[in-house]
Parts: structure tokens; C-alpha cells; sequence
């Protein structure tokens, strides 16, 4: 998989248009769920498209299993177990887990990455 097949902007053009899809899935919720899951799916479609990741702040806001928008007391219960957060999707009954460390590690290693690319040059 070759990376930065998009140019930056493209990409930085996408996240943000991630992050208003999710923004308005959210103001919509209350009223329109079914709104909520359409945007869902066209961020998803954004994501897939241009390779890039749903942003991290909405990455547990949605389905993995059937892409409804979560809202944590409504249709979705947040958890944490152990070193887990443990998401409960009320829609399907899926259950999400995610490890509670895992961002400050992904975040290590994405530095980790950058020196070592530079001692390479
Ligand atoms: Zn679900």
C-alpha cells in the first residue's frame, strides 16, 4: 500500500469535512437519528476514500459493527473495564473495545517513527 497518494490538502480538506459531518450527526441526534447514521456513512465514505482515519475525537462515537451514530447515555453505554473502555452499542448489541492506553502508545510510536526516519536521511 503505497501512502500519500493524495496530496495533503486533499486529505486535510476530507478530515475536516469528517469533522463537520460528525458535528452536525451529533446536533441532530435528538431529533433526526436517522440523519445522524447518514452522516456516519459519508464520513465513512470520505474516510475510506482518501485513506485517512475518522477522527480520533469521533472514532468511538460511531458503530464499528452498524455504522449508527452513538451517543453515550442515549443509545450507546461507555465503560471502563479494567484497562479497557468497553462501548455498548444499543442499536445491534455490539460491543466495542478499546484499549485504554492505546492512544498514548500510538502517539510514542508515531515519534519514535519521525526520529528514526530522520537518522535514516
Ligand atoms: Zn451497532
Amino acid at each position: 500500500m503505497s501512502r500519500g497518494k493524495r496530496p495533503k490538502w486533499m486529505i486535510e480538506i476530507a478530515k475536516e469535512r469528517m469533522e463537520i459531518l460528525f458535528n452536525r450527526a451529533e446536533m441532530e441526534f435528538i431529533n433526526h437519528p436517522e440523519r445522524s447514521n447518514r452522516y456516519v456513512e459519508l464520513a465513512l465514505k470520505l474516510s475510506t476514500k482518501y485513506n485517512t482515519k475518522i477522527p480520533e475525537k469521533w472514532g468511538r462515537r460511531y458503530c464499528r459493527n452498524c455504522k449508527s451514530f452513538l451517543s453515550p447515555g442515549r443509545n450507546c453505554t461507555v465503560r471502563l473495564v479494567n484497562s479497557e473502555v468497553n462501548i455498548f452499542c444499543g442499536e445491534c448489541d455490539h460491543v466495542m473495545k478499546i484499549p485504554y492506553h492505546k492512544e498514548k502508545k500510538n502517539k510514542r510510536r508515531a515519534k519514535y517513527e519521525s526520529i528514526k526516519k530522520r537518522n535514516d536521511e
